[in-house]
């Protein structure tokens, strides 16, 4: 191929991925296969490599994310990025309408829009190209998150349509879905990981990573609801946002041209309903003055446009009555207070507890004994208490403290960050239940009928005291459990004998390990091949895959240093479970004979896991100590001199490295 026709082909695969990119996230239509979509990303990837010189930054390729920074550079917006007037209720609005139209003699009207709950991003185009992407930081600097902005699949690199000018900014708001915050919380609990609170400050976190390609997985999205610059194609903030659409962005996904405070107040009211069911936080409307002339003559406040007003939804909050506190002990062992309250409705559902989050801010809150106390949904989705009553209050009211010892088994709690966690992991009732909840369910080990009702059950009839136990019931075990009958304690007992066939990803995700979530299962299963090479890594050989950091290995170090979880272990492995990596541990060749060696020290060419994986994947085999039966000591850089000893003593051959990579050659 040559250069000539190199360059047409990149810049024809660009045009095409930037249209599927566009029908799939934008208009939800896609009419581009996945598989169509990823082979050609990967013929653009294959010819941007071999041509460097055609690399564009705004290229379909560059979503994933480029290589982390070390920090962003602040720098001067164009144009400041004002907030907005706040009004919180009608009569505000009504104020504001009668304020302005005694500021300009013409009429004028109205384009009314959705206000987003995100983080404000203001995208500076030239020659229809993103080149920068400023937050709004103090209004007059914003940090220049441009690499980050880049990975939002929502967020045009290229414009596409008519009447683009040469220069303009398109302002708007970063996202993330409820969905997927939902998810993202999901695998936070999973893995034992604290809880965000709301979809805006885990986006406005996420924007300010220094590793794009984290901020990618985040899925963000973009909403365009305002365009700036010198010779705009359009008059109206209503035919702005039409433009905008045109242009490949999403814009505010309901907005009307309004003439009056009646229209006005429709749309209040239509959506004061609507955004519960939305998949997006709203906190209220904005109304914008349509027409650009009238704005320009009303101008601007120091702080705020006088042509826009924001209507804030009122916080659904209620008032209830504490009844109690629970502190709830979860699968890792984290302890959440957890307040029981009076049944109110708010926001769509009925809510009986709600979550008061931790010691910090049970602290702040000052919760007394049958205080009444004010709730709201975290992010629409989760209650918690965010005030208390204080004029309600008894006099003989008690404060209530955070509790020091594991209100269920006594263990004394050890705090770490905000939170405090209940050590005794394998005796402590509420965390075994819910390791066997999390061990059965559907992407773990995927045993069905195991409710955590029956699992209830198993523990009250001291059937089940681990996850190990599970392999041992027997259907005439569980057939007399209350409820069950004969047929469903056999199907229960099939699925568990089935659980047997479940990967080494799966059972390492089963296990429950804290921060070891589906992913990192995945990664570790790729590089350690059994779960005894995984039991005898330390720290560094675990950090040495890439995609996992300090935190993960060193939980996982935790986890294999408690006896009684090796003890788990060789009875699941007993059970039949696999622990090996079934594909990849297949040798690749018989070099090593089925020979034994034993690795200390550091090598030049390998990790230590790497060197584990190489010599097994050659047919021979690894063991942790040397005994008369090891055929080889393969030492690297400053071997463990006890290990040379006991090798000198038993007449055990000593190996270099560069002796394992000739026997590996010939
Ligand atoms: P606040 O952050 O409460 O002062 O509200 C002002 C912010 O609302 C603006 O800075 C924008 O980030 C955001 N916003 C969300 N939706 C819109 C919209 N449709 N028009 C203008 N601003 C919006
Ligand atoms: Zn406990």
């Amino acid at each position: 191929m040559t250069k000539e026709e190199a360059k047409h082909q990149i810049e024809s695969l660009r045009k095409e991925l930037r249209d599927a990119n566009y029908k799939y996230y934008i208009l939800a239509q896609p009419d581009m296969t996945d598989y169509e979509f990823d082979r050609k990303l990967e013929e653009l990837q294959a010819l941007e490599q071999k041509f460097p010189e055609f690399f564009d930054v705004n290229s379909p390729t560059q979503r994933v994310g480029g290589k982390p920074v070390t920090e962003f550079n602040t720098v001067k917006h164009k144009y400041p990025m004002l907030s907005l007037e706040k009004s919180y209720n009608i009569q505000d609005l009504k104020d504001w309408i009668k304020r302005i139209s005694k500021l300009v003699d013409e009429k004028f009207s109205f384009c009314v829009e959705l206000k987003y709950d995100g983080v404000s991003l203001s995208n500076q185009y030239i020659d229809k190209k993103l080149v920068r992407s400023l937050t709004r930081g103090d209004g007059i600097f914003g940090d220049d998150v441009t690499i980050n902005a880049r990975t939002i699949k929502t967020l045009a690199l290229v414009l596409k349509g008519k009447d683009i000018p040469d220069e303009v900014l398109v302002r708007g708001e970063v996202m993330m879905s409820r969905n997927n915050f939902k998810h993202i919380n999901d695998q936070q609990e999973r893995k034992g990981d604290t809880i965000y609170m709301n979809a805006r400050n885990l986006t406005a976190g996420t924007m300010k990573l220094l590793d794009p390609k984290t901020v990618a997985k985040r899925q963000l999205d973009f909403v365009a609801y305002i365009m700036i610059g010198n010779d705009l194609p359009v008059q109206t903030q209503y035919d702005a946002l039409k433009k905008l659409e045109e242009w490949g962005f999403f814009v505010p996904h309901d907005y009307i041209k309004a003439e009056n405070l009646d229209e006005i107040m429709n749309f209040i009211l239509d959506w004061g309903v609507k955004r519960f069911e939305f998949p997006y936080d709203t906190d209220g409307i904005v109304v914008k003055v349509n027409e650009f002339d009238i704005q320009e003559k009303l101008g601007y406040t120091a702080k705020s446009p006088r042509w826009a007003m924001a209507y804030k939804f009122p916080a659904e909050r209620k008032l209830t009555k504490l009844l109690s506190l629970d502190f709830q002990v979860g699968r890792t062992g984290k302890v959440t207070p957890v307040a029981n309250l009076k049944a109110v409705k708010l926001a769509g559902t009925i809510v009986k507890r709600a979550t008061l989050h931790n010691e910090d801010n049970m602290k702040k809150l000052d919760l007394h004994t049958d205080d009444f106390v004010y709730i709201e949904k975290a992010g629409e989705i989760i209650p918690q208490v965010v005030s208390v009553e204080k004029a309600k209050r008894k006099p003989n009211s008690q404060p209530i403290h955070f509790v020091r010892q594991c209100p269920v088994c006594g263990t004394p709690l050890i705090k770490q960050g905000a939170d405090y966690f209940c050590t005794n992991t394998t005796g402590c009732e509420p965390q075994i239940k819910a390791q066997i909840e999390h061990f059965v369910s559907r992407k773990a080990m995927n045993i069905d009928g195991l409710g955590p009702e029956i699992i209830n059950l198993l523990y009250q009839n001291r059937l089940i005291r681990n996850i190990a136990d599970l392999y041992d019931l027997k259907s005439s075990d569980l057939k007399y459990l209350e409820g069950l009958g004969e047929k469903s304690a056999q199907n229960i007992i099939g699925s568990i004998q089935n659980s047997k066939n479940q990967t080494f990803e799966k059972v390492i995700y089963a296990l429950g390990i804290r921060h070891v979530g589906e992913i990192a299962g995945k990664l570790i299963v790729k590089h350690f091949k059994n779960i005894d090479s995984l039991i005898q890594a330390n720290i560094d050989d675990i950090t040495a895959i890439k995609g996992i950091g300090e935190k993960i290995a060193e939980s996982i170090k935790k986890y294999f240093s408690n006896p009684e979880n090796i003890k788990l272990i060789n009875r699941l492995k007993q059970a039949g479970l696999q622990f090996e990596n079934q594909q990849e541990n297949l040798q690749i060749a018989d070099k090593l004979g089925g020979k034994k060696f034993v690795i200390s020290g550091t090598f030049e060419h390998f990790s230590r896991s790497e060197l584990k994986q190489h010599i097994e994947q050659n047919g021979g085999k690894i063991a942790s100590s040397i005994s008369k039966n090891t055929d080889y000591l393969l030492a690297g850089d400053k071997p463990g001199p006890s290990k040379i000893n006991k090798a000198q003593n038993l007449g055990i051959t000593i190996i270099s490295e560069a002796d394992y990579l000739k026997m590996i050659e010939s």
